[in-house]
């Protein structure tokens, strides 16, 4: 048995498939300076090629699964013109003398050292979709035959070192029981189409692709993360039943789709999606997102040379506001720095970048940046509902800095005739101490807030969210971050406006029904997470959440309060998950 990293629940049982990892042999050697245009020519040629096939795939990809997983394709698309990887093979191929193959190998290594060094998990697995761009242009230099899944004609288990997302999508979902690979991580895009197409599926598994032999059977448990090579009969056995519970499982939660996320004794909270991109707003609403309650949009400034034009984002914007409709979006603005950073936009170097130029420090000092994103949150809020959020906020003076940037902004498209929507609604993240401090007089200043735990947490208990060694010390039920929630949600309501949560804590069963005992009006979570966060709801009586929630305020300790927590809502919350819908309900 072999243990990886969860990326696509369910579980499967199967035929291998191995997708053996390309070796590229390639020699380096040098050109005469008469040589070089032919090289470039031909290098040229390649990216060409290989831009024609990602366009025909593309076409595929949207035919056959939709825009959602096509939009993979565009960025490849764009990749395939980045200047960072053509131009600079081809200044080596100038410059170095160096043969094609050569010059792009060595760029690789470069772009490599870049993206595997950076801290963000995001930003490092998105180099695979260079590996995979690199490659395919590889494949047209050398003349390979371009290798594809599709022409599998029976069910089984890929194993692969990696996935390309254009390996993922050449296949079909009905021939594909699952995936698992030596490399990756849960933000990978194969993760990311595993999740979308709903394949089970194991990343990061080291060295599976070594330890198995082709058309052995293996168990995939995409819940639990683990693979079982060449099962024993009672395995399987195990296993079938497993999978027989975790698809009646799913098939119960789907029913919940479209009930509403209230509570046996009638209260209702809102439920909304986090999500990344447009990309993820088809996931999120087929699993009954009520909107988006966190669009993170500094994704659209990433992995790319220049910053997205304000058509560009008001493109993006609408598609994601068109689509929630009737229910809200709130777009957050552009939450750089930390540990998000562009290449294309050098930040300086920080010994504290957590604590640095970040979020609205960073858009209060590039107005241009800022405005840019304004206008078009504010031209594509005429197509929906959309509501803007103020990332970071450590004070008023912030706020009310922004919201004077937002009216100069309102004034300039009102003046060019732009239909907009004025009465936008504008909420703060509240992830910074001082600001969960001052709750009381945000909370006049704003329309909403919205709790950013990962954050709050981070700062408050001055605890590296990124830092596996103080790990230890990240505790959501700390009595700190119980009391600090408390007083935001209070006056917050003192106010009459409303709070959301969407940090993870909101997405976890357990902090899910102290948030709500704690009286949070919204869970924002992520789409896979939703029903699962309804079902819970669903299942328990606010009255209960509340007493749980105000005898934690009364402990000293984490571990008491994650004790108490558990010995209270723990077996609840295994009940609750397991049993049917209408047995929660009966009164
Ligand atoms: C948070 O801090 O809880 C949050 C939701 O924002 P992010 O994780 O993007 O920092
Ligand atoms: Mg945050």
């Amino acid at each position: 048995m072999l243990t990886g990293i969860p990326a696509s629940p369910g579980i499967t049982i199967g035929k291998v498939y191995i997708l053996e990892k390309e070796d590229f042999c390639i020699l380096e050697y040098k050109i005469k300076e008469e040589e070089v245009e032919k090289e470039i020519k031909r290098f040229q040629e390649a990216v060409i090629q290989s831009k024609n096939q990602m366009k025909k795939i593309k076409k595929r990809v949207e035919k056959s699964m939709g825009m959602k997983e096509a939009y993979l394709f565009q960025s490849y698309l764009h990749l395939l013109e980045d200047p960072l990887l053509i131009n600079k093979t081809i200044e080596r191929i100038r410059e170095e003398r160096l043969n094609a193959e050569a010059a792009l190998r060595k760029t690789f290594k470069e772009l490599q050292l870049k993206f595997t060094s950076a801290k963000y998990e995001l930003i490092r697995e998105r180099f695979r979709d260079i590996e995979d761009i690199g490659g395919r242009i590889l494949h047209n230099l050398l003349k390979k035959p371009t290798l594809t899944l599709s022409h599998l004609n029976e069910k089984i288990i890929v194993i692969a070192y990696d996935l390309a997302p254009s390996d993922t999508v050449s296949i079909q979902k009905e021939k594909i029981l699952g995936f698992a690979t030596d490399i990756g991580g849960r933000t990978s895009h194969t993760a990311i189409m595993a999740r979308s197409l709903e394949i089970p599926a194991v990343v990061g598994l080291g060295d599976i692709t070594q330890k198995i032999e082709p058309g052995s059977l293996v168990i995939i448990d995409g819940n639990e993360g683990k693979v079982i090579i060449n099962p024993t009969p009672e395995q399987i056995k195990k296993y079938q039943r497993l999978q027989e519970n975790f698809i009646n499982y799913k098939k119960k939660l789907k029913v919940l789709k479209s009930l509403p996320p209230q509570t046996l004794d009638g209260r209702e909270v809102g439920l909304a999606a986090n999500i990344a991109g447009p990309q993820e707003v088809d996931l999120a609403l087929r699993y009954g997102a009520e909107g988006v309650g966190l669009y993170r949009t500094e994704y659209l400034y990433m992995n790319r040379q220049n910053l997205p034009s304000e058509e560009e984002q008001l493109k993006t914007y609408k598609i994601v506001a068109q689509k929630s409709a009737p229910h809200s979006v709130i777009i957050r603005t552009l939450d750089l720095g930390g540990d998000k950073f562009l290449s294309h936009f050098p930040v300086p170097h920080e010994i504290n970048p957590f604590m640095g130029w970040r979020a609205i420090r960073l858009c209060l000092e590039k107005v241009d940046i800022f405005k840019t994103q304004l206008r078009a949150i504010l031209r594509a809020a005429y197509f929906g509902k959309v509501k803007i959020m103020y990332p970071m906020i450590s004070g008023i003076e912030e706020v009310r800095k922004a919201n004077e940037i937002l009216s100069e902004v309102k004034e300039e498209l009102e003046k060019e005739g732009l239909p907009f929507d004025r009465d936008i609604e504008v909420g703060a993240m509240i992830e910074v101490p001082s600001a969960a401090i001052i709750a009381d007089l945000l909370a006049k200043e704003m329309d909403f807030f919205s709790l950013g735990t990962n954050d709050l947490i981070q700062y408050s208990l001055a605890v590296d969210r990124v830092n596996e060694k103080v790990a230890y010390l990240y505790q959501p039920l700390h009595p700190t971050i119980l009391r600090l929630i408390d007083n935001i949600i209070k006056c917050a309501h003192r106010e009459n406006i409303w709070v959301g949560a969407c940090g993870e804590m909101a997405g976890d069963s357990l902090f899910a029904l102290i948030l709500l005992g704690l009286e949070v009006d919204e869970f924002s979570v992520a789409p896979t997470s939703l029903l699962e966060i309804k079902k819970l709801i669903r299942g328990i009586k606010w009255e209960e959440t509340q007493e749980v929630a105000s005898k934690l305020l009364k402990l000293s300790t984490s571990s008491e309060a994650r004790e108490f927590a558990q010995r209270k809502l723990g077996r609840k919350i295994k009940n609750i998950l397991r049993s049917d819908e209408n047995e929660n309900r009966q009164p």
